[in-house]
């Protein structure tokens, strides 16, 4: 029998991260935790060391990470080391004892990490769209050049990957003729532009299909998500833009269609449930038991519908078409902006149309700069959250 896998979980404590130990939970002959990181969240973070045991426990806070040292060694877990900060998430994501890393932290606070697996070489199973769309190129790049394998966890990529096999070497690309990614609409499909201005936090985080972190439920109802993933799916699969297009799909059951040359479409069908796509990279090329229900196509929500998106309802997946049609430069900007915009409209900074308003004055106001090194990234980045920032506080446009 071989050893069990050595996995270092990036964002232990969110949606992804909890899930993720879901799975490994449910199958201790196959995996073992050897690192787990947070950003702030010591309660979940110690509960979890207490039953995981890895070797490290990583908070990005340094507060955080001597709470979490004194209560480790309360309870007689003090062999645990604790460590703090970025470089040392990215440490243990480079370490030799790790065979996969799962990169699950939200936002742009992922992406040095996950590069870090990259360039060690890592499996990366990926979560973390947003690394890849502040940095697509570079990131494929030190993929390519380290003999790192990614495989993606976003479920409608990884749906993709599991229609096409070759997907992510990119083999018998010519073989394509186009990817469908789906869209559940979120929870304001067919509201009218005019009620969607003043949607609360409350309802934009209730998604109807999906229970995910805070950030992703907002852009999964502004629709930016989609955008994003468009943008995510062009590096991943190294296909052209036009060659990857978003279907409304309110039921969420298929949740991405490859289409052939020859006409045939293989889809991939499954429970909207996340443990399905990170089992499966988890586990990959091989096949466990996730723990997500079964698929019951002989219920009355089972009927498939496809509709074109309208996309005077969603300014947010337009703006990020544009960006995507743009380049590496206005990506970044895009990205900023809207984690900017997203974080306050969830604290009542802003209404919802604001999210769009935010990511349009930035992308407008921010010149653009060649993209060569992961330096450029975090000086677009950087400046793309200033000029955000500044455009919140013109209450007049926003309020
Ligand atoms: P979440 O907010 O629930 O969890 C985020 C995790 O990252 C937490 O553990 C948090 O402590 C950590 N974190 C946050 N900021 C950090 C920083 N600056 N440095 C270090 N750690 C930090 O988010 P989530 O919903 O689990 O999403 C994680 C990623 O997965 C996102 O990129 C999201 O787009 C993607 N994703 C999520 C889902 C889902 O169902 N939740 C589905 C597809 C893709
Ligand atoms: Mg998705």
């Amino acid at each position: 029998m071989s050893r069990p896998k050595q996995i270092c979980l990036l964002g232990a404590t969110g949606s992804i991260g909890q899930q993720t130990l879901d799975i490994i939970r449910l199958h201790p002959d196959k995996f073992e935790v050897f690192a787990l990181t947070a950003n702030t969240s010591v309660q979940v973070m110690l509960r979890d060391c207490l039953e995981f045991k890895p070797s490290f426990a990583v908070m990005r806070d340094a507060k955080a990470a001597t709470q979490l040292h004194g209560l480790l060694a309360e309870h007689g877990a003090g062999n645990i080391q604790v460590l703090n900060g970025e470089q040392a998430i990215c440490d243990v994501a480079s370490a030799a004892e790790v065979d996969t890393v799962m990169a699950g932290i939200v936002g742009a606070g992922g992406l040095l990490s996950s590069l870090a697996a990259a360039k060690a070489g890592k499996t990366i199973l990926l979560a973390n769209k947003e690394a890849l769309v502040m940095s697509g190129q570079l990131f494929m790049q030190a993929v390519a050049d380290n003999n790192a394998t990614l495989l993606p966890v976003d479920s409608e990529h990884n749906a993709v990957f599991q229609c096409w096999q070759q997907a992510m070497t990119s083999q018998r690309r010519n073989e394509i003729s186009k990817i469908y990614i789906t869209a559940s609409g979120g929870p304001f499909l067919d509201w009218p532009a005019e009620k969607l201005v003043n949607i609360t936090p409350e309802q934009a985080v209730s998604h109807p299909n999906w229970s995910m972190g805070q950030k992703i439920s907002v852009d999964s109802a502004t629709m930016v998500n989609k955008g994003l993933e468009l943008i995510e799916a062009h590096y991943l699969f190294n296909l052209p833009s036009k060659n990857v297009e978003v279907l409304l799909h309110p039921q969420s059951l298929v949740h991405a269609l490859v289409e052939y040359i020859d006409g045939s479409v293989i889809t991939h069908m499954g429970p909207h449930d996340m443990r399905v796509a990170i089992s499966h990279t988890l586990a990959w090329p091989q096949r466990i038991v996730s723990g997500a229900p079964r698929l019951n196509l002989l219920s009355e929500q089972a009927t498939l519908q496809f509709r074109p998106i309208d996309e005077g309802q969603f300014p947010c997946l337009k703006l990020a078409k544009a960006a995507r049609d743009e380049g590496a430069c206005a990506q970044i900007i895009l990205n900023a902006a809207n984690e900017v915009a997203v974080a306050a409209f969830l604290q009542g900074q802003i209404n919802f149309a604001g999210i769009a308003g935010v990511i349009s004055e930035t992308l407008s106001k921010q010149p653009r700069v060649t993209i060569t090194g992961v330096d450029d990234v975090l000086a677009v980045n950087k400046q793309a959250r200033i000029i955000a920032q500044e455009s919140i506080k013109e209450p007049a446009l926003y309020v």
